[in-house]
């Protein structure tokens, strides 16, 4: 395995794995891996010939309040787990290799539009176009076949697979379900930032997404409303700040009243000044 800080000798190993015929499965990541990465890169191992994982914190997806500078970073370690995991190559750039610019500075970046009107795109103003402009960076560098992602950041899956679609990107998005805790925690490179007492609590948050599940199959509510309502109020009760709790359409990620067809139930909530996302995708009759 090989970890690799430069966009130049990127293309040139996918180049050569290209020209033996090899198929190229990427991974991005921002590091600090646990098993949640693992699935993907476990995913990936076994649909394509060379696993490529990318290791960057993306400083154009996070806001200026956030925490870009604090976010945990460990490459050894990250490194041993790929090399564990049979993974070709870490690509871990610099800052200065993925912006040439500033990442506030760049003058030509993708967007998106009413996919990152509800869930954690309206609370994170410019955050999907900081995604999907590194994503597209590693694909144009990467040129992967197939690129997995987790089913944990839902509304960043959704928006790219409409990117892949509406650029004409020739790339597989493969999905890959959460990894939970047995308590139902998704794991979380931020979970780190939780103190025992906190993590322990976290579990509460799975719950009210199965919460919401429960009143849509066994009690047959539809009132999205109702449902939101409750699952708040039960959040909120278990002492988290509730940063929103929605249920959306599966295919345009818009608000819906009564819950039908395809969803995602999605809640980001605030325990102390940690901010943890989970969802829950379902069909109803
Ligand atoms: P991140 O390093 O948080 O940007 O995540 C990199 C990739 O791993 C994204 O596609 C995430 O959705 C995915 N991921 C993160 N946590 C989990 C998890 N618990 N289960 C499955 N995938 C995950």
């Amino acid at each position: 395995m090989e970890i690799i800080t430069d966009v130049k000798t990127m293309r040139q190993k996918v180049a050569e794995a290209r020209h033996d015929g090899k198929t190229v499965g990427l991974v991005p990541t921002m590091g600090y891996l646990h098993e949640g990465h693992l699935a993907l890169i476990d995913a990936a191992r076994t649909q394509t010939d060379v696993v490529v994982v990318s290791d960057f914190v993306n400083p154009m997806q996070f806001g200026p309040t956030e925490d870009y500078q604090v976010y945990p970073r460990d490459l050894d370690h990250d490194a041993k787990l790929c090399e564990e995991h049979g993974v070709e190559y870490v690509f871990a750039p610099t800052v200065e290799q993925m912006y040439p610019k500033d990442s506030r500075q760049v003058d030509v970046f993708v967007d998106v539009r009413n996919l990152d009107n509800n869930l954690c795109g309206r609370f994170r103003p410019g955050h999907f176009r900081g995604v999907v402009t590194v994503v597209s960076k590693l694909f144009n560098i990467v040129r992967p076949d197939k690129a997995f992602f987790g089913m944990k950041d839902i509304q960043q899956l959704r928006i790219i697979e409409e990117m892949v679609r509406d650029l004409n990107m020739d790339i597989d998005i493969v999905p890959v379900p959460t990894v939970r805790e047995p308590s139902g925690l998704a794991l979380s490179s931020r979970n780190t930032y939780l103190t025992k007492e906190e993590h322990e609590k976290a579990a509460a948050i799975y719950k009210s997404l199965q919460m919401a599940k429960q009143l849509i199959e066994e009690k047959g509510i539809r009132s999205v409303s109702e449902i939101v309502k409750a699952c708040s109020t039960y959040l909120a009760e278990k002492g988290f700040k509730v940063q929103y709790f929605q249920i959306v359409d599966y295919d345009t990620l818009q608000l819906m009243q009564e819950t039908k067809g395809k969803i995602i139930i999605a809640t980001a909530v605030f325990l102390g000044k940690v901010r943890l996302i989970d969802n829950l995708v379902m069909e109803v009759q």
